[in-house]
């Protein structure tokens, strides 16, 4: 508080005359659905983006990725001083919805809610970019440093195409900005956990379950005591949570199963405890020792701890909330994201910059409207004034 900007701060109520046409634009690619690995429609949201920043002229990159679609880089090129640097903005453009979600989640405003597969995490939030960088580049055409804007086509899938291309721009950048949804009550994440996914699998002997009971050995039967002995590798005080989520096995009835497969989600806070559940997971032993049993998997999003440098930056971008209207808060999620990626080299980064809303992954995903307008603003002002 009380520093003084040269060039005003933008007000969501600024912003009201565009939001009918903003809105538009975001039904506009909510209408392609574009689940992860439909490379035709991440692309045609990629162009349909294309289209609406090209006015402003950015250096553009495509990196292909066939099966998967693209991933682009929009650089808005420093004019002045310093072209290293700048910040980083993170969005994706895959969703989790299958095609035909449109139908069950149709594209519809609902008093202040904008309602459609996809809205919330994260088209809404490309809109924002978008919208924020035309605000910015009205007000200053110049700029003193870049400001790069990714599409990442794969987010949802763990971001096997992306994650390279994020790291270097979160190396370089001063700041990054991962425009994830911010949560239901509207916080930015500070602090997220460290996902993954164990797979197991035993094998065991099929046979009659009434007339060769004694030689078969049944691979659920095994299965459901290792089950037990994975929920108890959670540790709540280190915030580590061990799941089995799914479970498949057996062929009919009246046969011992000989296979039974489980998929175990876990999350944790830091890596030693991603170790340790590594060890656990290999140290699992059959029960029955005519059974074999199999473990795959592990943590594929590394956690994103609260560092310095993103306290540090959470500070100043409260600052300029504050200076936009409203106050900013944080919260330390269970999710993962593209921005843990950027944590890991110690840089700084703010995760769930994006609107507000409610229901993602789910049919009933809106985003918030008056969230979209604060948070354009908002993200409109540190571009504006990060660096002043
Ligand atoms: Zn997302």
């Amino acid at each position: 508080m009380g520093q003084v900007y040269q060039i005003p701060m933008f007000q969501p109520s600024n912003l009201s005359p565009d939001l009918s046409g903003k809105l538009q634009k975001l039904q506009e690619i909510c209408a392609i659905e574009s689940p992860s690995n439909h490379a035709n429609a991440i692309q045609a949201v990629c162009e349909t983006v294309e289209n609406w920043l090209m006015p402003f002229q950015p250096v553009i990159q495509h990196f292909d990725h066939p099966g998967y679609g693209r991933n682009v880089v929009f650089t808005f090129p420093a004019q002045q001083a310093h072209v290293t640097g700048g910040i980083f903005l993170l969005c994706h453009v895959d969703t989790v919805h299958p095609v035909g979600t449109l139908q069950k989640n149709p594209i519809r405003i609902v008093g202040e809610k904008f309602y459609g597969p996809g809205s919330y995490d994260m088209k809404a939030s490309v809109v924002q970019a978008w919208w924020a960088i035309e605000l910015l580049l009205a007000k200053q055409s110049s700029l003193a440093y870049p400001i790069h804007l990714m599409l990442n086509c794969d987010e949802e899938i763990d971001s096997p195409t992306s994650q390279a291309l994020i790291e270097t721009y979160g190396k370089n950048a001063d700041l990054t900005l991962c425009l994830e949804p911010a949560t239901p009550d509207g916080a930015i994440k500070t602090q997220r956990k460290g996902v993954g996914t164990y797979v197991l699998r035993v094998q065991g002997r099929a046979a009659h379950a009434g007339n060769e009971h004694t030689t078969g050995v049944n691979a659920i039967a095994e299965m459901a005591q290792q089950i037990l002995r994975v929920q108890n590798f959670t540790r709540y005080e280190q915030g580590t949570t061990v799941s089995a989520g799914l479970i498949q096995g057996g062929t009919a009835v009246n046969t011992v199963p000989e296979f039974c497969t489980m998929e175990v989600d876990v999350r944790i806070e830091d890596e030693e405890e991603r170790k340790r559940l590594e060890r656990e997971f290999h140290a699992l032993q059959v029960v029955d020792a005519r059974a074999s049993l199999t473990v795959e998997g592990g943590v594929s999003r590394p956690p994103m701890p609260r560092t310095p440098a993103i306290a540090q930056a959470y500070e100043k971008m409260k600052q300029i909330a504050a200076q936009t209207g409203f106050a900013l808060r944080e919260a330390s999620v269970g999710g993962g994201s593209d921005a843990a990626y950027v944590a890991q080299l110690g840089k700084p980064v703010l995760c769930g910059m994006g609107p507000g809303g409610n229901g993602a992954h789910t049919l009933q995903e809106y985003t918030d409207i008056p969230s979209f307008l604060e948070r354009t603003a908002l993200l409109a002002n540190a571009l504006l004034h990060w660096y002043d």
